[in-house]
């Protein structure tokens, strides 16, 4: 297939391949098949990208195979494989202005902090895993018998990634890191709404000097692709982020097939406590930010705001103040923070969850769509909304956030904490003794002191809960792409027979 031309409003020009990269060769899916990527900010196509269907995956996943037994895995040291993984975040950095320049296109988020953030993460997240690739050690463990024994962190296999929308770069590398560095191969389908930077990645992972078919990347349908991935009989392992509902699917499909391993990074409906005595300047732009980054699309957003009474009125007008200066439009334009939601598929839900919150609760701000094009929404308060309110309970991945008072901390913390969710929560006090506590007292994978979406290539994330199952980051991540074995050596015992 043509490459796609680009050429964007910072004056960045850039070619991508259109195709699958199997094998480190960008292929046409086998029937032909492509489909249209969006701009968001437009609603117009950008280009057709290939459309892998169960076929392309066999391939894909033959090639991964052919590499873990061949060219990778224990066929290649430690040493080696960091060096590569080294190369790459280079590489990502040389190549920061294009990469963030499509990111910017294909998903919305703003250039500023496509390149800021999303971007020079990749390349943070890539170099984190690198310099773990040669670190990934057993132990030796004493027994009770005259053995040596000792444990070996061995690479899993085939590993099937399957990514989402809201970070299509950052959790691309979120999911190569630490599967490349313990010698595992992949086959990666990228979300449909944002295939593009991806595809760009793949001529740089040919450039670092990965072998062919190390890092499979496909583009495609989640019902088609996704699921030939979770159901294919040789992928060792699964590892997905997205919606809780297709995280139920990917385990049914590991069960009922060969039992891959499956780690899940799913959905929140996260809490964010301010207490009466935080920093509350601080707090308000906290809080802000915790839900309102990325266009509310950050599955630890912080979608539910609880203020203790004394502040509430004061919160809410500095709050207020600070949603209305944020300035949402073009992705390109300097001082935009937010851009538009990713799809009309998703526009049309958080508008849903909008009209249907204004029949439970007070629509304090915005609430409305912003422009004539694209799918910009204006950052969204709710107040007086009920805990059992469909718009207190449901994850919304939008600009919206409700804002709740509270009198007692045990409540507070009985309501905080009943939710099907766990994946993050804050607190803000200047008492760090009753901000800990509190901390301790959340039931969630992450909770942030006196901040909220500080997210580390050192620190584990993930849930409690339905918010998933395993951590991503830090040394925890390793654990997902590795098999322990334990190795016995007798050294003098005799049989007991
Ligand atoms: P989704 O879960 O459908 O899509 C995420 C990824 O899963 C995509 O790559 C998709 O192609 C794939 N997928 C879809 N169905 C599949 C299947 N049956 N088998 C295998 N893979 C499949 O998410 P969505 O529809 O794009 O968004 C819906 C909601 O999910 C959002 O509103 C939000 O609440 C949540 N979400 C969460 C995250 C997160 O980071 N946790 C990310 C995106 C979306």
């Amino acid at each position: 297939m043509p490459k796609l031309e680009l050429s964007f409003p910072n004056g960045v020009k850039t070619t991508v391949q259109s195709d699958l990269f199997i094998n480190n060769k960008f292929v046409p899916a086998l029937d032909g098949k492509t489909f249209a990527t969006v701009n968001p900010s437009t609603g117009k196509e950008i280009g057709q990208v290939a459309e892998a269907s169960a076929k392309d995956i066999d391939v894909a996943v033959k090639a991964a195979r052919d590499a873990f037994e061949n060219v990778w895995g224990e066929k290649v040291p430690g040493a080696e494989r960091g060096r590569l993984l080294l190369k790459l975040a280079d590489l990502v950095e040389a190549n920061l202005d294009v990469l963030a320049s499509i990111e910017s296109l294909d998903n919305g988020k703003a250039f500023s902090i496509a390149k800021g953030f999303d971007v020079a993460a990749v390349a943070a997240n890539i170099r984190y895993y690198g310099g773990w690739a040669d670190k990934n050690q057993g132990k030796t463990i004493e027994t009770n018998d005259k053995k040596f024994t000792y444990t070996r962190h061995e690479p899993i296999g085939v590993c099937g990634q399957i990514i989402p929308w809201n970070f299509p770069l950052l959790m691309f590398a979120w999911k190569i890191g630490p599967a490349l560095a313990t010698g595992n191969t992949v086959v990666l389908k990228t979300a449909e709404q944002t295939p593009l930077s991806a595809i760009k990645m793949c001529e740089l992972i040919v450039e670092a000097g990965f072998p062919p078919g190390v890092v499979n990347v496909v583009s495609g349908f989640g019902a088609v692709a996704g699921a030939a991935i979770s159901n294919h009989m040789d992928i060792d392992k699964v590892a997905f982020t997205g919606s809780t509902l297709v995280g139920r699917n990917i385990m049914k499909a590991a069960a009922s097939t060969n039992l891959k391993k499956v780690t899940l990074e799913l959905g929140g409906k996260s809490p964010n406590v301010i207490f009466k005595d935080a920093d509350l300047d601080q707090a308000v732009k906290w809080a802000a930010f915790g839900i309102m980054f990325n266009h509310g699309q950050t599955c630890c957003a912080g979608s539910r705001v609880y203020v203790e009474e004394d502040v509430y009125d004061q919160f809410m007008d500095k709050m207020t103040a600070l949603c209305k200066s944020l300035s949402v439009g073009d992705p390109f334009a300097q001082n935009t923070f937010q851009g538009p939601q990713v799809s009309q598929l998703q526009y049309d839900r958080i508008m849903e969850y909008i009209e249907s919150g204004k029949k439970e609760a007070n629509l304090h701000l915005g609430g409305v769509r912003k422009g004539s094009e694209g799918y910009f929404i204006e950052p969204t308060i709710f107040t007086d909304a009920d805990h059992n309110s469909k718009i207190a309970r449901e994850e919304i991945f939008g600009p919206v956030v409700v804002v709740s008072k509270f009198k007692d901390e045990k409540e507070l913390l009985r309501i905080a904490n009943d939710t099907m969710y766990g994946l993050a929560a804050a607190v803000f006090s200047r008492d760090i003794s009753r901000a800990i506590e509190t901390a301790h007292k959340l039931k969630a994978g992450t909770v942030w002191v006196n901040c909220y979406n500080q997210l580390d290539p050192q620190v584990p994330f993930g849930g409690y809960k339905a918010s998933g199952i395993g951590r991503e980051l830090g040394e925890y991540a390793l654990a997902n792409y590795t098999n322990v074995k334990a190795v016995h050596c007798n050294l003098s015992t005799p049989a007991p027979l």
